[in-house]
């Protein structure tokens, strides 16, 4: 039987490469979810993959997507029910979860309960509630497939040596601001900022690689991902962003997935783990690239990916405040409201003020994200940035 599939997050840049996939691979996708501000896009999505369900999650948008895709049999659902709707449509199937930040975390924990595999495009819902997610993953028989390029890379490593894992080297570009020193990217704005060298992505997280919040968040999805401790994970700066991430065993052999850096490639092997299926991407070519260079992260200029490694060896509360900090800040730097710096120091001072407690269930995760954006609101207008 031919599986069925679930885009949610259809019109971000992971969720746009997995509609290309799917289309190239032909395969049958039951449900498409977004949230709504690229109408168009998504009803071109919705023309050319025919799911049964198309979920938008403003309610204000649904009249105008009944509008555009008025004579198609696609039943229009929209709110958070209408995304958790989505979310559950693909039983024994595969849900893709590309929506950005925390929101993604309650229809994520839907497609489990349904008993779909999820191809995991979210780093945030690991993050804030990594521990009830593989939980509950466990019990419901599902498999958590990673989409993000440096957790398929050491998914695919990793595999058939897990007794010998010594070490999980994370890869990172390093970001717009690789080599500056603290006080010359303090001032930078989100215009500086929204540059990346190797990969087109969405804003959020485009900041996110510039203060490296997103190799810090990283860190922590690997080790609920791989099951391993915080010491067990190095994080090496490779620009090029060629070698998506390697293990080291415990012979010290090393070993790496290496490929043309392009989403596509891990959204694509997730869909067809354990098989793998004809190239959509363009071959490799190392000798045009002639060098790939590596060096260590510079932890005072980005001090987010200081303070999520520390936050790492908490876990819990820490984890979840840390990233609703940061997605708090990260909404005002866009705004411009305030300076780069500033991202991280808002985080800092909510983690200071964070107790430390286990996040057992959606509802500790929601109150713990909820305190910690409105305590970097507070951090921030007491120190003049909102
Ligand atoms: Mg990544």
């Amino acid at each position: 039987m031919r599986r069925k599939y679930v885009l949610l997050g259809s019109t971000g840049s992971v969720g746009r490469q997995a509609v290309d996939t799917a289309i190239k691979m032909q395969l049958e996708v039951t449900a498409l979810a977004c949230g709504g501000k690229s109408l168009e896009l998504f009803c071109k999505q919705c023309k050319a993959l025919q799911p049964k369900l198309a979920a938008v999650h403003d309610k204000n948008a649904t009249d105008g997507l009944r509008e555009l895709l008025k004579g198609y049999d696609i039943r229009i659902v929209s709110g958070d029910e209408g995304v958790i709707e989505a979310a559950s449509f693909a039983p024994g199937g595969i849900v893709l979860t590309a929506m950005v930040g925390m929101r993604g975390l309650r229809p994520t924990l839907a497609a489990i309960e349904a008993g779909s595999d999820i191809a995991l495009a979210n780093k945030e819902t690991l993050v804030c509630a990594g521990d009830l997610v593989m939980k509950k993953a466990r019990e419901r028989g599902v498999k958590i497939l990673p989409v993000d390029s440096e957790h398929s890379a050491v998914f695919q490593c990793i595999e058939g040596r897990r007794d010998e894992l010594k070490k999980i080297i994370l890869t990172a570009s390093g970001g717009p601001f690789f080599g500056k020193t603290y006080e010359e990217v303090y001032g930078m704005t989100s215009a500086d900022a929204l540059k990346h060298p190797t990969w087109e992505m969405g804003e959020k997280i485009t900041v996110d690689c510039a203060t490296l919040m997103n190799k810090g968040l990283e860190f922590i999805e690997a080790m609920r991902l791989f099951d391993v401790s915080p010491d067990m994970i190095d994080i090496l700066i490779h620009r090029e962003s060629v070698i998506h991430s390697m293990v080291e065993l415990r012979d010290n052999s090393v070993i790496a997935q290496l490929g043309t850096p392009d989403m596509r490639l891990p959204i694509q092997y997730a869909f067809t783990y354990p098989e793998r299926a004809e190239y959509i991407i363009p071959a490799l070519d190392l000798a045009a690239r002639g060098s790939l260079t590596f060096a260590k992260p510079d932890y005072d200029t980005f001090k987010s990916l200081k303070l999520a490694k520390e936050v790492a060896k908490w876990g819990g509360s820490m984890c979840t405040a840390l990233n609703g900090a940061n997605e708090a800040a990260v909404e005002c730097f866009l705004r411009d409201e305030i300076s780069f710096g500033m991202i991280g120091d808002t985080v800092e001072r909510v983690l200071e003020k964070t107790d430390i407690y286990p996040i057992n269930s959606l509802e500790d995760a929601l109150s713990c994200d909820r305190e910690s954006r409105e305590a970097a609101i507070e951090v921030l207008s007491r120190h003049g940035g909102v």
